[in-house]
Protein backbone atom coordinates (compact mmCIF):
# COMPACT_ATOMS: atom_id res chain seq x y z
CA UNK A 1 0.00 0.00 0.00
CA UNK A 2 1.38 3.37 -0.65
CA UNK A 3 2.11 5.82 2.07
CA UNK A 4 0.75 8.86 2.24
CA UNK A 5 3.18 11.84 3.14
CA UNK A 6 1.30 14.99 4.25
CA UNK A 7 1.70 18.79 4.19
CA UNK A 8 -0.12 21.80 5.39
CA UNK A 9 -0.26 24.92 3.62
CA UNK A 10 0.10 28.29 6.50
CA UNK A 11 0.62 31.59 6.32
CA UNK A 12 3.34 32.28 9.40
CA UNK A 13 2.71 35.54 10.94
CA UNK A 14 5.93 37.10 13.16
CA UNK A 15 4.21 39.32 15.83
CA UNK A 16 7.54 40.26 17.75
CA UNK A 17 10.79 39.05 17.84
CA UNK A 18 11.62 39.86 21.49
CA UNK A 19 12.33 36.84 23.44
CA UNK A 20 13.37 36.18 27.24
CA UNK A 21 15.02 33.30 26.02
CA UNK A 22 18.97 33.36 24.83
CA UNK A 23 19.27 29.91 23.11
CA UNK A 24 22.47 29.74 21.57
CA UNK A 25 21.20 28.67 18.02
CA UNK A 26 18.40 31.01 17.47
CA UNK A 27 18.39 32.27 14.36
CA UNK A 28 14.81 34.62 15.03
CA UNK A 29 15.28 36.83 17.87
CA UNK A 30 16.07 39.89 17.69
CA UNK A 31 16.45 43.05 20.07
CA UNK A 32 13.76 45.30 18.76
CA UNK A 33 10.98 46.84 20.97
CA UNK A 34 8.26 45.96 17.88
CA UNK A 35 5.41 44.30 17.65
CA UNK A 36 2.86 43.98 14.39
CA UNK A 37 -0.06 45.83 14.65
CA UNK A 38 -3.94 44.43 14.44
CA UNK A 39 -4.31 46.11 10.90
CA UNK A 40 -1.07 44.33 9.67
CA UNK A 41 -2.37 41.46 10.93
CA UNK A 42 -5.57 41.65 9.30
CA UNK A 43 -3.90 42.28 6.06
CA UNK A 44 -1.84 39.28 6.13
CA UNK A 45 -4.86 37.03 6.72
CA UNK A 46 -6.98 38.74 3.89
CA UNK A 47 -3.83 38.38 1.85
CA UNK A 48 -3.31 34.85 2.84
CA UNK A 49 -6.85 34.20 2.49
CA UNK A 50 -6.85 35.72 -1.22
CA UNK A 51 -4.41 32.79 -1.98
CA UNK A 52 -6.42 30.08 -0.63
CA UNK A 53 -4.10 29.45 2.66
CA UNK A 54 -5.94 29.06 5.74
CA UNK A 55 -3.82 27.88 8.45
CA UNK A 56 -2.41 31.33 10.06
CA UNK A 57 0.16 30.32 12.70
CA UNK A 58 0.88 33.23 15.18
CA UNK A 59 4.81 33.39 16.19
CA UNK A 60 6.75 35.43 18.39
CA UNK A 61 9.72 35.40 20.39
CA UNK A 62 8.44 34.09 24.37
CA UNK A 63 7.24 36.67 26.52
CA UNK A 64 7.53 39.73 24.63
CA UNK A 65 5.69 42.10 26.71
CA UNK A 66 8.34 41.56 29.64
CA UNK A 67 9.93 43.83 27.22
CA UNK A 68 8.30 47.22 28.75
CA UNK A 69 8.37 49.16 25.38
CA UNK A 70 6.19 46.06 23.84
CA UNK A 71 3.82 46.23 27.21
CA UNK A 72 3.45 50.08 26.97
CA UNK A 73 2.61 49.81 22.83
CA UNK A 74 0.18 46.90 23.67
CA UNK A 75 -1.23 48.96 26.78
CA UNK A 76 -2.13 51.95 24.42
CA UNK A 77 -3.84 49.88 22.08
CA UNK A 78 -6.22 48.35 25.38
CA UNK A 79 -4.54 45.50 25.66
CA UNK A 80 -3.39 44.50 29.03
CA UNK A 81 -1.25 41.16 28.05
CA UNK A 82 0.38 39.41 24.99
CA UNK A 83 -2.11 36.57 25.95
CA UNK A 84 -4.64 38.99 25.68
CA UNK A 85 -3.72 40.28 22.05
CA UNK A 86 -2.91 36.97 20.90
CA UNK A 87 -6.56 36.06 22.12
CA UNK A 88 -8.05 38.76 20.46
CA UNK A 89 -5.87 38.13 16.91
CA UNK A 90 -7.38 34.47 17.54
CA UNK A 91 -11.16 35.55 17.25
CA UNK A 92 -9.91 38.10 14.31
CA UNK A 93 -9.05 34.88 12.48
CA UNK A 94 -11.81 33.15 13.19
CA UNK A 95 -14.40 36.09 12.60
CA UNK A 96 -12.65 35.67 8.58
CA UNK A 97 -13.36 31.73 8.04
CA UNK A 98 -9.84 30.93 9.13
CA UNK A 99 -7.91 28.61 11.58
CA UNK A 100 -5.38 30.21 14.11
CA UNK A 101 -2.66 28.31 15.79
CA UNK A 102 -0.05 29.80 18.24
CA UNK A 103 3.68 29.49 18.59
CA UNK A 104 4.83 31.65 21.03
CA UNK A 105 6.71 30.18 24.03
CA UNK A 106 5.47 29.80 27.19
CA UNK A 107 2.07 30.32 28.47
CA UNK A 108 0.83 29.68 31.97
CA UNK A 109 -2.36 27.29 32.81
CA UNK A 110 -4.35 31.00 33.31
CA UNK A 111 -3.25 32.09 29.52
CA UNK A 112 -3.96 28.71 28.06
CA UNK A 113 -7.04 28.27 29.24
CA UNK A 114 -8.26 31.85 27.37
CA UNK A 115 -7.60 29.60 24.41
CA UNK A 116 -9.18 26.88 24.77
CA UNK A 117 -11.14 25.63 21.55
CA UNK A 118 -9.88 28.65 19.33
CA UNK A 119 -6.66 27.33 18.63
CA UNK A 120 -6.01 24.60 16.24
CA UNK A 121 -2.81 23.73 17.47
CA UNK A 122 -0.18 25.01 19.85
CA UNK A 123 3.73 24.52 18.46
CA UNK A 124 5.83 24.05 21.75
CA UNK A 125 8.90 22.49 20.82
CA UNK A 126 10.55 20.84 23.64
CA UNK A 127 13.87 20.93 21.60
CA UNK A 128 15.43 18.54 24.62
CA UNK A 129 14.26 17.33 28.02
CA UNK A 130 17.74 17.04 29.46
CA UNK A 131 18.56 19.96 32.23
CA UNK A 132 22.26 19.56 31.10
CA UNK A 133 21.60 21.73 28.11
CA UNK A 134 20.56 24.60 30.29
CA UNK A 135 24.27 24.89 31.93
CA UNK A 136 26.62 27.33 31.35
CA UNK A 137 28.80 27.39 28.11
CA UNK A 138 25.35 24.97 26.41
CA UNK A 139 22.70 26.01 24.16
CA UNK A 140 20.11 26.55 26.71
CA UNK A 141 22.01 29.27 29.25
CA UNK A 142 20.09 31.79 30.51
CA UNK A 143 16.58 30.93 29.11
CA UNK A 144 14.16 30.27 31.72
CA UNK A 145 11.56 29.27 29.22
CA UNK A 146 13.78 25.86 28.05
CA UNK A 147 13.89 24.88 31.10
CA UNK A 148 12.84 21.47 30.50
CA UNK A 149 9.97 21.11 33.62
CA UNK A 150 8.46 24.57 32.03
CA UNK A 151 7.99 23.14 28.89
CA UNK A 152 6.87 19.74 29.76
CA UNK A 153 4.51 21.68 32.00
CA UNK A 154 3.20 23.81 29.90
CA UNK A 155 2.53 20.28 27.93
CA UNK A 156 0.47 18.60 30.52
CA UNK A 157 -1.53 21.73 31.04
CA UNK A 158 -2.43 21.45 27.19
CA UNK A 159 -3.03 17.97 27.67
CA UNK A 160 -5.33 18.30 30.83
CA UNK A 161 -6.83 21.24 28.80
CA UNK A 162 -7.86 19.26 26.28
CA UNK A 163 -5.82 22.02 23.75
CA UNK A 164 -4.01 19.95 20.80
CA UNK A 165 -0.11 20.45 20.43
CA UNK A 166 2.57 19.85 18.16
CA UNK A 167 5.90 18.84 19.90
CA UNK A 168 9.21 17.64 19.10
CA UNK A 169 13.13 17.99 19.08
CA UNK A 170 16.01 19.96 17.32
CA UNK A 171 18.83 17.55 17.29
CA UNK A 172 22.27 18.78 16.53
CA UNK A 173 22.47 21.12 19.62
CA UNK A 174 25.42 19.37 21.73
CA UNK A 175 22.60 16.86 22.92
CA UNK A 176 23.61 13.31 23.72
CA UNK A 177 22.05 10.29 21.77
CA UNK A 178 20.69 9.34 25.09
CA UNK A 179 19.05 12.75 25.78
CA UNK A 180 17.12 11.92 21.79
CA UNK A 181 15.61 8.86 23.28
CA UNK A 182 14.76 10.28 26.74
CA UNK A 183 12.96 13.60 25.41
CA UNK A 184 11.35 11.17 22.77
CA UNK A 185 10.15 8.76 25.65
CA UNK A 186 9.26 12.40 27.85
CA UNK A 187 6.56 13.12 24.13
CA UNK A 188 5.40 9.47 24.36
CA UNK A 189 4.28 9.40 27.96
CA UNK A 190 2.97 13.37 27.75
CA UNK A 191 0.60 11.25 24.32
CA UNK A 192 -0.52 8.04 26.33
CA UNK A 193 -1.50 10.27 29.16
CA UNK A 194 -3.46 13.02 27.09
CA UNK A 195 -3.72 12.20 24.05
CA UNK A 196 -3.49 16.20 22.82
CA UNK A 197 -0.26 15.78 20.35
CA UNK A 198 -1.15 15.94 16.76
CA UNK A 199 2.24 15.11 15.71
CA UNK A 200 5.87 15.19 16.69
CA UNK A 201 8.67 17.15 14.78
CA UNK A 202 12.12 16.35 14.35
CA UNK A 203 14.57 19.00 12.99
CA UNK A 204 17.82 19.48 12.64
CA UNK A 205 20.05 22.16 13.86
CA UNK A 206 21.70 23.92 10.97
CA UNK A 207 25.01 25.12 12.00
CA UNK A 208 25.97 28.60 10.43
CA UNK A 209 27.91 28.50 7.35
CA UNK A 210 30.71 31.04 6.44
CA UNK A 211 28.21 33.83 6.67
CA UNK A 212 26.77 32.54 9.94
CA UNK A 213 23.45 32.21 8.63
CA UNK A 214 22.53 29.07 9.16
CA UNK A 215 22.46 27.15 6.15
CA UNK A 216 25.60 24.85 6.69
CA UNK A 217 26.18 20.98 6.55
CA UNK A 218 23.21 18.78 8.65
CA UNK A 219 24.32 15.34 10.42
CA UNK A 220 21.77 12.99 8.45
CA UNK A 221 22.95 10.23 11.12
CA UNK A 222 21.34 12.07 13.94
CA UNK A 223 18.41 12.67 12.24
CA UNK A 224 18.26 9.54 10.71
CA UNK A 225 18.90 7.85 13.92
CA UNK A 226 15.81 10.17 15.74
CA UNK A 227 13.64 9.18 13.37
CA UNK A 228 14.11 5.61 13.80
CA UNK A 229 14.07 5.61 17.56
CA UNK A 230 10.70 7.68 17.34
CA UNK A 231 8.96 5.20 14.87
CA UNK A 232 10.25 2.55 17.31
CA UNK A 233 8.36 3.66 20.62
CA UNK A 234 5.65 5.59 18.89
CA UNK A 235 4.23 3.42 15.70
CA UNK A 236 1.38 5.36 15.89
CA UNK A 237 2.30 9.18 16.15
CA UNK A 238 2.45 11.11 13.03
CA UNK A 239 6.54 12.22 12.25
CA UNK A 240 7.28 15.41 10.79
CA UNK A 241 10.39 16.67 9.50
CA UNK A 242 10.94 20.17 7.52
CA UNK A 243 11.30 18.77 3.77
CA UNK A 244 12.79 22.36 2.89
CA UNK A 245 15.81 21.46 5.35
CA UNK A 246 15.84 17.55 4.12
CA UNK A 247 14.76 17.58 0.81
CA UNK A 248 18.26 15.17 -0.45
CA UNK A 249 17.08 12.74 2.29
CA UNK A 250 13.48 12.29 1.21
CA UNK A 251 13.07 8.71 -0.07
CA UNK A 252 15.48 7.57 3.10
CA UNK A 253 13.59 9.47 5.69
CA UNK A 254 9.71 8.00 4.04
CA UNK A 255 10.84 4.45 4.16
CA UNK A 256 12.29 4.91 7.80
CA UNK A 257 8.12 6.04 8.56
CA UNK A 258 8.36 9.73 8.27
CA UNK A 259 4.60 10.58 7.65
CA UNK A 260 4.38 14.26 7.06
CA UNK A 261 6.87 17.06 5.57
CA UNK A 262 5.84 20.12 7.48
CA UNK A 263 4.48 23.61 7.38
CA UNK A 264 4.66 25.32 3.79
CA UNK A 265 4.60 28.93 4.22
CA UNK A 266 2.92 31.38 2.08
CA UNK A 267 5.67 33.59 2.92
CA UNK A 268 8.70 31.74 3.49
CA UNK A 269 10.29 29.63 6.19
CA UNK A 270 10.83 32.69 9.01
CA UNK A 271 13.12 30.50 11.11
CA UNK A 272 15.18 29.03 8.20
CA UNK A 273 15.22 31.44 5.19
CA UNK A 274 17.91 29.79 3.50
CA UNK A 275 15.88 26.54 3.14
CA UNK A 276 13.72 27.31 -0.07
CA UNK A 277 10.44 24.79 -0.33
CA UNK A 278 10.73 22.80 -3.46
CA UNK A 279 8.42 22.51 -6.05
CA UNK A 280 5.70 20.47 -4.66
CA UNK A 281 4.90 18.76 -7.88
CA UNK A 282 7.89 17.66 -8.78
CA UNK A 283 7.95 16.17 -5.26
CA UNK A 284 4.74 14.39 -5.43
CA UNK A 285 6.28 13.27 -8.78
CA UNK A 286 9.09 11.93 -6.80
CA UNK A 287 7.48 9.86 -4.24
CA UNK A 288 5.44 8.57 -6.32
CA UNK A 289 8.70 6.29 -7.32
CA UNK A 290 9.00 5.16 -4.19
CA UNK A 291 5.26 4.17 -3.73
CA UNK A 292 4.45 7.18 -1.19
CA UNK A 293 1.86 9.77 -2.26
CA UNK A 294 1.72 13.90 -1.43
CA UNK A 295 -1.06 15.18 0.32
CA UNK A 296 -2.31 18.49 1.15
CA UNK A 297 -3.79 17.36 4.39
CA UNK A 298 -6.71 19.63 6.45
CA UNK A 299 -5.38 21.94 9.77
CA UNK A 300 -6.02 19.14 11.99
CA UNK A 301 -5.78 15.32 11.90
CA UNK A 302 -9.34 13.07 11.89
CA UNK A 303 -9.26 12.12 14.76
CA UNK A 304 -8.90 15.82 16.39
CA UNK A 305 -12.08 16.72 14.07
CA UNK A 306 -14.71 17.19 17.07
CA UNK A 307 -15.92 19.42 19.94
CA UNK A 308 -13.70 17.79 21.98
CA UNK A 309 -10.84 19.65 21.13
CA UNK A 310 -12.63 23.31 19.57
CA UNK A 311 -15.36 25.56 19.77
CA UNK A 312 -18.09 25.36 17.29
CA UNK A 313 -16.90 28.18 15.03
CA UNK A 314 -13.86 27.23 14.95
CA UNK A 315 -15.00 23.79 14.05
CA UNK A 316 -16.96 24.87 11.30
CA UNK A 317 -13.72 26.99 9.78
CA UNK A 318 -11.63 23.68 9.87
CA UNK A 319 -14.83 21.17 8.32
CA UNK A 320 -15.28 23.66 5.54
CA UNK A 321 -11.36 24.47 4.74
CA UNK A 322 -11.12 20.59 5.09
CA UNK A 323 -12.40 20.40 1.62
CA UNK A 324 -8.76 21.85 0.39
CA UNK A 325 -7.13 18.34 0.80
CA UNK A 326 -5.95 17.40 -2.63
CA UNK A 327 -4.99 14.25 -3.70
CA UNK A 328 -1.85 15.96 -5.33
CA UNK A 329 -0.45 19.21 -4.65
CA UNK A 330 -1.63 21.94 -7.16
CA UNK A 331 -1.79 25.87 -5.89
CA UNK A 332 1.74 27.03 -5.32
CA UNK A 333 3.33 24.13 -6.05
S1 LIG B 1 12.94 30.71 22.62
FE1 LIG B 1 12.91 30.72 20.40
S2 LIG B 1 12.93 32.90 19.81
FE2 LIG B 1 13.56 32.76 21.95
S3 LIG B 1 15.81 32.73 21.89
FE3 LIG B 1 15.09 30.59 21.96
S4 LIG B 1 14.94 29.90 19.82
FE4 LIG B 1 15.05 32.18 19.85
Amino acid sequence: MASIIGYRKQVTVPLAHWCRNNCGYCGYYCRDNEILDKSAVLDDIKESKRQGVYNVLFMSGECPDQNSVIKALLKSEGYSSYADYLLALCQLTISQGMVPALCVGYLSCAQLRKFKGLISRIELSLENTSDRLNKEGLPHYNSPGKEPKVRLSMLRTAGKLKIPVSTGLLVGIGETRRERYRTLEDIKALHDKYGNIQETFIRAYSPANGNGNGGGEIDLQLITDTVRYARAVMPEMPLQVSINQLLPYYRELVEMGVSDFGNRPLNGDLLMPQAKWPNMGKLARDLRRVNASLVERPAVRDDFFNSRWYSSALLKNIRKRANVRLGSPSANG
